[in-house]
């Protein structure tokens, strides 16, 4: 009976009314119609308590960052999100818990008119596992293997503001500062770059979520293009929070390791740079230009001297690793 009433309050909560929805929760499975001409883009993430998110994050942030960081590979895929499904594990039945993670999955799914369309409940240590479902016109997805020598490489919003707010968690530090707040937001209420996700189909060459840090994540697209990159440190954008509270090196090792920013990273063939400039105004973020993509393997980065960056242990951040 529990499980029963917990999936009624998730789906009273993220009730969405969609054509192409079929037949949603309540049955065996969902029966769902992908329209002419667009290729199905599937794409899963789990958050796991106390790796993903500080145990005694909110529940409804909790929900919240649970459909982001899915929505932000629907974003790198430039794909429009559509549907999803839920699989959730919970140590108890508490229906308080899961209206709130409810509310929080709710508010950012309507902003994309997502519909819910079916799950799992069960019970264990607390992990969310999200699916989500978009369309990309067909043969238009982002893909991360297109990136060629000369093009310039992007990134969308600001860089850092995550893995600074965990931070500032770990250290304690007073976070009742407009700067901190701000900073706390991006931890805990990513905002997938979904406008700029559709607005680069047919403009960008290779496109990537930052989920482990630029480095690591700009990496995957020079690996899976065959190509090498170079970074100007001093292009990389940071926000008013990040300069307000870290000084220049700890900025530097935040904007380019920090995990948890899903911005974007792309890049773009130098033909379609006007392209790209007009696509900006659809972006609900703005973009910089931080480097280029070259011949090689691997991400260097240059200081603003013109020299090179050492970059000893400057890694993302990767499961099973210690
Ligand atoms: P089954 O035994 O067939 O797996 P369940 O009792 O697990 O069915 O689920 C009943 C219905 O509720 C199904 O349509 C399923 O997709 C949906 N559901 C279960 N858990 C969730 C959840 N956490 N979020 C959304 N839908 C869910
Ligand atoms: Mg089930």
């Amino acid at each position: 009976m529990a499980e029963f009433s917990l999936i009624q309050a998730i789906r009273e909560r993220c009730a969405v009314t969609r054509d192409d929805v079929r037949l949603g929760i309540g049955d065996d499975g969902a029966v769902l119609a992908i329209p002419g001409g667009f290729e199905l883009i599937v794409s899963t993430d789990t958050l796991v308590a106390g790796v993903h998110f500080p145990i005694n994050t909110a529940a409804e942030e909790i929900g919240w960052k649970a459909l982001a960081v899915n929505l932000s590979d629907l974003a790198a895929m430039g794909a429009m999100p559509a549907w999803a499904t839920l699989a959730l594990t919970l140590p108890v039945a508490d229906i308080d818990w899961v209206q709130d993670f409810a509310d929080g999955f709710a508010q950012l799914a309507r902003q994309y008119q997502l519909a819910l369309v079916g799950g799992d409940t069960t019970q264990g240590p607390l992990t969310i596992t999200v699916t989500v479902h978009g369309f990309v016109p067909t043969g238009q997805a982002l893909l991360r293997s297109g990136a060629r020598v000369g093009d310039t490489v992007w990134v969308t919003g600001t860089l850092g503001d995550a893995a600074a707010g965990l931070q500032l968690l770990g250290d304690n530090s007073d976070l009742g500062n407009d700067s901190s707040m701000a900073l706390l937001k991006r931890l805990n209420r990513p905002s997938p770059r979904i406008a700029a996700g559709v607005a680069l189909r047919g403009i960008a060459s290779a496109a990537i979520d930052v989920s482990d840090g630029l480095l690591a994540d700009l990496g995957h697209i020079c690996t899976q293009s065959c190509v090498g990159a170079e970074l100007a440190v001093a292009m990389l954008p940071a926000s008013a929070a990040l300069g307000a509270l870290f000084d220049a090196d700890q900025r530097r090792g935040l904007q380019l390791t920090g995990g948890d920013d899903y911005e974007l990273c792309f890049t773009v063939p130098r033909e379609k740079t006007a392209a790209l400039a007009q696509s900006l105004v659809h972006f609900d973020c703005g973009a910089a230009c931080v480097g280029e993509i070259t011949g090689g393997d691997g991400v260097r980065v240059n200081k603003s001297d013109g020299g090179e960056m050492a970059l000893p242990q400057l890694r993302g951040f990767e499961h099973f690793s210690i």
